[in-house]
Formats: C-alpha cells, sequence, structure tokens
C-alpha cells in the first residue's frame, strides 16, 4: 500500500519549532517512501479553532517548503464520526456514562488513598436502564465512553521499537462529551481510517493514546497503520515549549530573518545522532532522513545554535539562490559583493548594511587624517582587481611606516566605518577609486 501519512495541528495557535519537527518529520518519511502527505486540520473545537490561525499553519508550512498533497477538516466530517459512534453503541463498545468531573475526582481520591491505580471503575455500566431513565430526568446527559478489552495491546513503534500496554490498567476513554462534542481520540482514528493512513507519526505526548487508539480502530473494523512516537522538543533550559511561546513561532524566526532551510535543517537535526550542519535544500534532509537515528530523550532548542546555524548556511549560499531577494531588499550588487559579503551575515538582511557600505551613503570615521591623505595619494589608477588592496596597502606601509592595525583599521574605518566586515581585497574594486578617494578625504558618500 502506498504510504499516506498526516499532520495533524488544531488550528488554535501558530505552529512552533516542535510541531514544525512533527511535520517534517511526516513530510521526509513521505519523501523518502514515495509516499504523500496530507495536511490535517484538527478544528473539533470550533470555538478555539480560527481561520486566522488554520491560515498561518498552511503559511509556515509553505515557508518551510513542506508541500501538502490534499488538505481535511475535521470540522467538514462530523457526520463521519456521528457514524463511527452509532455503529460504537452498536457492538456495545460505547456506553453512557453520567460521573460529574466531581463524582470522578472523589472516585480517584478514593482509589488512590486505597493504593489503587486510578482507573475508571466502570460503574456506569452497572447503571439499569431504569437508573438511566432516572438520571436523565433529573436533567443529565451522558458522555460516551469506549469499553477497552481488558488485554496487552502492542504495536512496533517506528522510534521507540516494541510497546506494550496492558489495557485492564487504563480508564475506558471518553470520545464524546456531555455536549456531544468530540474528544480527540475518536475523530482522529475515523479520519485515519477513512484517509487510508498508513503510519501515524506524532510526538511523544500521544504514546498514551495509541492503544486506545489501536482498539478503536479495531473495533472499527480496520487494521491499525504503523506507529511512530518521535522525541519532543524542550528549550535550552529543559522547560517543555508552549504554543503560547511566541519566540520559537515559526512566524517569528521567519520574522526575524532566519532562512527556511537554517529551520528546517535544525528541525530535523535536534535530537538526532547527526551533526548540526545546515542542509540546502529538503532533498538533502530526505536523504540523511532515518528513524533510527532519533534520540529517546528530548530535543533541545537553542536559539544562539540556531542562529549560527543560519549564518552557516549564508556562508555557502550561491548567489543566484539569493539574487531575487537581494533585489527585492534593494541590493543592486551582483555576485561579486555577495561573494564578498556572505561571510560576514547572520540574516539575509544584514547584507543592506554591507550593500549601503559599498554604494553609500556613508559617513567615513577618520582616524588618522595623514595616513588616509597619504593613502588616497597613493590609490593606483583602474582598473581595480583582488590584487590592488594588497598593492595599495604595501605602498601606504612604505610610505607611512604604519603596520598591522596602525595601518589597516584607520583605511577599514575610512572606507567602511565599521571596526570589522568583509576582506577590504574584495570591497575595494566594488566601491571604485572615486568613492575611496572621497572617503579618504572624509567626504560623506
Ligand atoms: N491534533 C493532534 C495534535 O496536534 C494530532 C495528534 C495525532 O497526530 O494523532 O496533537
Amino acid at each position: 500500500m502506498a504510504v499516506t501519512v498526516r499532520f495533524a495541528p488544531s488550528p488554535t495557535g501558530r505552529l512552533h519549532a516542535g510541531n514544525i519537527r512533527t511535520a517534517l518529520f511526516n513530510y521526509l518519511f513521505a519523501r523518502k517512501e514515495g509516499g504523500r502527505l496530507l495536511l490535517r486540520l484538527d478544528d473539533t473545537d470550533t470555538e478555539r479553532s480560527t481561520e486566522e490561525f488554520a491560515a498561518g499553519i498552511r503559511e509556515d508550512l509553505a515557508w518551510l517548503g513542506l508541500e501538502w498533497a490534499d488538505e481535511v477538516r475535521q470540522s467538514d466530517r462530523f457526520d463521519r464520526y456521528a457514524e463511527a459512534v452509532e455503529k460504537l453503541k452498536a457492538s456495545g463498545r460505547l456506553y453512557p456514562a453520567y460521573e460529574t468531573p466531581e463524582d470522578l475526582e472523589l472516585k480517584r481520591k478514593r482509589q488512590l488513598a486505597r493504593g489503587k491505580p486510578p482507573v475508571y471503575d466502570r460503574a456506569a455500566l452497572k447503571l439499569t436502564d431504569e437508573d438511566r431513565a432516572l438520571l436523565e430526568k433529573e436533567g443529565r446527559s451522558p458522555h460516551w465512553r469506549f469499553k477497552l478489552e481488558s488485554r496487552d495491546v502492542a504495536w512496533d513503534d517506528l522510534v521507540r521499537g516494541r510497546q506494550h500496554v496492558d489495557a485492564a490498567s487504563l480508564s475506558d476513554p471518553v470520545l464524546v462529551r456531555e455536549d456531544g462534542t468530540y474528544l480527540y481520540t475518536l475523530p482522529s482514528v475515523v479520519d485515519d481510517i477513512e484517509l487510508g493512513i498508513t503510519h501515524v507519526i506524532r510526538g511523544e505526548d500521544h504514546v498514551a493514546n495509541t492503544a486506545p487508539q489501536i482498539q478503536l480502530f479495531e473495533a472499527l473494523g480496520a487494521r491499525p497503520p504503523a506507529f511512530g512516537h518521535h522525541n519532543l522538543l524542550v528549550s535550552a533550559d529543559g522547560q517543555a515549549l508552549s504554543k503560547r511561546d511566541r519566540a520559537l513561532s515559526i512566524a517569528a524566526l521567519r520574522e526575524e530573518g532566519l532562512e527556511p532551510m537554517a529551520v528546517a535543517s535544525y528541525a530535523a537535526i535536534i535530537g538526532t545522532s547527526d551533526p548540526v550542519t545546515p542542509h540546502a535544500d529538503l532533498g538533502e534532509l530526505v536523504e540523511g532522513f532515518d528513524f533510527a537515528k532519533l534520540s529517546r530523550a528530548p530535543a533541545r532548542f537553542d536559539g544562539n545554535e540556531l542562529r549560527l546555524l543560519n549564518a552557516k548556511l549564508l556562508h555557502t549560499l550561491a548567489y543566484e539562490v539569493v539574487a531575487d531577494r537581494l533585489r527585492a531588499m534593494g541590493v543592486a550588487g551582483g555576485k561579486a559583493f555577495w561573494e564578498a559579503v556572505r561571510g560576514n551575515l547572520t540574516v539575509l538582511e544584514n547584507a543592506k548594511l554591507w550593500w549601503q557600505v559599498v554604494d553609500g551613503p556613508l559617513e567615513p570615521v577618520i582616524e588618522d587624517r595623514d595616513l588616509c591623505q597619504t593613502a588616497a595619494k597613493l590609490l593606483p589608477p583602474e582598473p581595480w582587481d583582488g590584487e590592488t588592496w594588497a598593492q595599495w596597502s604595501s605602498a601606504v606601509k612604505d610610505a607611512t611606516g604604519a603596520k598591522g592595525r596602525a595601518l589597516f583599521q584607520p583605511l577599514r574605518l575610512a572606507l567602511t566605518a565599521h571596526e570589522q566586515g568583509p576582506e577590504l581585497k574584495y570591497l575595494l574594486p566594488l566601491m571604485g577609486r572615486a568613492r575611496v578617494v572621497a572617503r579618504l578625504e572624509g567626504k560623506n558618500c
């Protein structure tokens, strides 16, 4: 069967670095296997789900280049869930329960006090028709629980290896709330069945849902898919990430000017045995992708490490890859400019600063007036090339006796107004003689 996977975010917030790992692993696995990735919007919570968040999710995925074959929304599929509910009721696997949250809390406390695991005691199964009629007459509506079969449930997790869960140790999960709304468990399984999902790849926080969901697949007459639960992301100080942590949202990383491939490379690599190095395109990540490389320990997201990776990626990017974006930023320098400055960028946006250094206007910093005046007189005629700087600075050294910092720093400050930057050997021909002369004379140009 052709591999089909899904990325299933809830449109109740923007994607963050943690969600993106789930999206990426699904995408990379699908591409590696020649399969399809679906985007499933888990928007059964109609109050917290918004169109704006849905659009944000699509935008973030598209920015990262993670293409999906099709999109489905759970809110379009309520009739399918209702059908599944009827089927489960008919087979006796879904039963009504009437306990209030307070009742359940009380039961829990009692069980714990007696040293017992707080597992739902199935008291609702003992209710007679009259009991139920009475409760409903009192105005109580039921929530609906899925009756688990008390047996060992096992699966070969793509990441964690063989897993066993004794379903007798679990509470029968609530599938439908008192108000008729669905918890995530059932819609997800119904969709996975109907969309032909072959592999469910998701975060470790869902491991506990897997045994009940496997029983649900079977109760609905379907073969369960394969499951893979990847490690979760924690911040550099070991805290779990939250949707509210805006600094780690993909939108914020994009606004900061980071490259999509830096974010994708970083997200795909942290928490694996691979070294943190930049990859130029998703194809490279597909080649290196393997669940076996994923660590069982949490993956640490360190913003500084990501920024460093972004810089490393920029340092290797070919001019053709960035040419359009440079033009859109108003940077008119060509290939020679790009190759001169890329090693000094943290984000692409920094190229603007160096373009202004090359193209002006710039207020030069004159630290040593005499040296600059002598240097201006010694400038060779154009055309200039990569050798010009060495010849010229050596002539200035001979004429003034200055060397090392005393020679180079006044020249760099006069020409660029910055203490550090790209090699002057490359900047000089880009600036041109007239501008260099003017700046050595202290003119803003
Ligand atoms: N909407 C669920 C989540 O974002 C999907 C879980 C799953 O992949 O089954 O956690």
